[in-house]
């Protein structure tokens, strides 16, 4: 939906501090020897949410209902400020990952996985933004290949390339748009006429 600029711009902040908190939280509960176990879930939960985001944009965003529709916003305006704010994204994932976990496996594993989530949302919202608001790129190479991967993904007729983190599971899911050859890396001929 569209935010205004507060809205927008408050998740690159709320998400990281919620990160802190949990982390914080998970040293003054604990005696040594729970944080690495507490690593790994959030490792794996910045992993697992590289997976969510390819499947929520391939489902959700481009298959139908009232998420496509405002996701279809977003491609037709990919600099405006549109997303999910945090009052909807921050509840949401406490009801469908950090509530489960918890009853599952506990404080530490729910703590974890949702901060590892949380993270990977975060970072899914820097590299987005990144790819339509900045001409200069940071990390140009890393940038570089997911903004031509990204930017298939909003132009190509072909539906496609859903990851934006990562082309990982695009690759490995079939789903890769091939890149239209241009002058430039049309391969040469061998022997050109002279
Ligand atoms: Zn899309
Ligand atoms: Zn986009």
């Amino acid at each position: 939906m569209r935010l205004g600029k507060l809205g927008y711009y408050g998740d690159f902040l709320v998400y990281p501090l919620i990160v802190v908190i949990l982390g914080v939280a998970l040293v003054r509960r604990n005696t040594a020897g729970h944080q690495t176990g507490w690593a790994a879930c959030v490792l794996g939960g910045a992993a697992l949410w590289t997976l969510l985001e390819y499947l929520i944009h391939r489902t959700f965003l481009h298959r139908g209902g009232v998420f496509t529709v405002m996701h279809a916003e977003h491609h037709a305006f990919p600099r405006a400020y549109i997303g999910t704010p945090a009052w909807i994204s921050v509840p949401t994932f406490t009801l469908l990952v950090a509530a489960p976990a918890w009853l599952l496996g506990g404080g530490n594993v729910a703590g974890g996985l949702t901060g590892g989530i949380m993270l990977g949302y975060w970072w899914y919202g820097v590299v987005h933004h990144v790819i339509h608001h900045r001409t200069a790129l940071p990390f140009a190479r890393y940038f570089s290949r997911l903004r031509r991967h990204h930017q298939l993904h909003h132009h190509s007729a072909i539906g496609g390339n859903f990851g934006v983190t990562t082309v990982m599971w695009d690759v490995l899911l079939g789903t890769t748009i091939a890149a239209p050859i241009t002058p430039r890396s049309a391969p040469q001929a061998r022997h050109p006429k002279i």
